[in-house]
């Protein structure tokens, strides 16, 4: 979908009384967190039985007379129109090769049905937000604290500061076959799925509409998805998000340390050359990425990729967007086999998170250095623990993994994939 349709499906939404959104972001006024309270996503269906057993995944939904999978080809019009959608460059059904195909949008893809499809971009029936024409340019999360701080709010204002929520949020069937995530797909499949989400950053940049964008995939329901079919989901929203601008500031202040002392290694150049010189958290180290597991892992057998250019992801050439999807891909199956049954909470099949860090598209005249040499990087996230007493009412994570043990055994199921 180019510029054009973003902004005629913008004023669809906003002219449909039923579709308007009703999602806010909600200022803590002590913690200065915000929260985005969205009630639509509460309407939204699971696919997954209440006992957590995923129905059809782990046999064709073809072969389940009873369920439908609405992300399996054929069963399109159980989700929004498609946005965009991978396809084979000519009319044969299949191809070999990432050059085989080609990423089609706008009216291009809209028709797409049926198994020709390799993957599939669509709005997220139950999102999280939606655009609006009411002014998302002038949104800015540093208004209310700005407000709060300076003492200007009357005591009916001060602790109840909101802004709307808008933005978009699509959802990517990576794949036309009904399978769990990455780990069951092949690299071709992985890198194809790539392509389309590259695809999709790609527009949200290019529309000027949106500060930040970035994709993440839950895959079962310990990870939070609904959906036993693998896919992504990509938010793009005119603020940038308080966790990548609080990394933001970091670098910013990394860079201008950094010049005061005559460093030549940036922020992410200095901690690769000390992590691969250390070696003990490194999985492997590739040409274009280094695997590794980050010395404060949050979260046991925490992974990132990170890639060791500056370059955007949306600009990455076919050859890098491959190499990356192969590493992650790579990753996901090393995971699955060193640890699928080979920790107490864990089970077969291991349930698991991806989310992507991206840098912010629109930043103040401060931060466009920083914005620049911000590395975008792929971190994968097993769902072993859950957040108990002391995680709440200390905003400490407890790993009970170091990423010195966990990266010790993700490499001898490294290459054996
Ligand atoms: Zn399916």
């Amino acid at each position: 979908m180019g510029v054009g349709e973003l902004k005629s499906e913008e004023s669809s939404v906003a002219s449909s009384e039923t579709r308007a959104y009703d999602s806010e972001f909600r200022l803590d006024p002590l913690t200065e967190r915000w929260v985005l309270i969205a009630e639509g996503r509460n309407e939204r269906p699971s696919d997954f039985e209440t006992d957590g057993v995923e129905r059809g995944a782990r046999e064709p939904c073809e072969r389940d007379a009873d369920y439908q999978c609405a992300f399996c080809p054929g069963n399109e019009g159980l989700t929004t129109p498609t946005t965009a959608a991978v396809i084979p460059r000519d009319s044969c059904a299949n191809g070999d090769y990432p050059s085989d195909y080609v990423v089609a949008s706008g009216g291009d893809a809209c028709g797409v049905q049926g198994p020709s499809w390799r993957a599939r971009a669509f709005e997220n029936k139950y999102p999280a937000f939606r655009l609006s024409e009411r002014g998302a340019d002038a949104l800015d999360f540093s208004e209310p604290r700005r407000r709060f701080r300076s003492g200007e709010l009357s005591p009916s204002e001060r602790f109840f500061q909101k802004i709307d929520a808008v933005g978009r949020h699509e959802v990517v069937a990576d794949t036309n076959r009904h399978l769990r995530g990455w780990g069951e797909m092949t690299a071709l499949e992985v890198g194809l799925a790539f392509r389309l989400l590259q695809s999709r950053l790609r527009d949200f940049r290019a529309s000027g509409r949106f500060a930040h964008a970035f994709f993440f995939k839950n895959v079962g329901v310990g990870a939070g998805a609904s959906q036993p079919h693998s896919h992504c989901q990509i938010v793009a929203s005119p603020l940038t998000p308080d966790d990548v601008h609080f990394q933001l500031e970091r670098v910013a202040l990394y860079e201008k340390n950094r010049r005061a002392v005559g460093e030549t290694d940036s922020f992410w150049d200095a901690l690769l050359r000390a992590e691969l010189a250390d070696g003990r958290r490194v999985v492997a180290a590739m040409e274009e990425f280094v695997l590794y597991c980050p010395y404060a892992s949050r979260f046991p057998i925490q992974m990132e990729i990170c890639p060791r250019s500056d370059e955007p992801f949306e600009d990455y050439d076919s050859n890098k967007l491959d190499a990356l999807a192969r590493t992650a891909r790579n990753a996901v199956l090393a995971l699955q086999r060193a640890y699928e049954k080979q920790v107490p909470t864990a089970t077969a099949p291991l349930d698991y998170n991806v989310v992507m860090t991206n840098a912010p598209y629109r930043v103040n005249s401060d931060f466009e250095e920083a914005a620049r040499v911000f590395r975008p990087r792929l971190t994968i996230l097993p769902s072993l623990v859950k957040k108990a007493g002391y995680e709440h009412g200390s905003g400490i994570d407890i790993n009970p993994i170091s990423p010195e043990t966990a990266a010790s055994r993700l490499r001898k199921f490294w290459g054996n994939v």
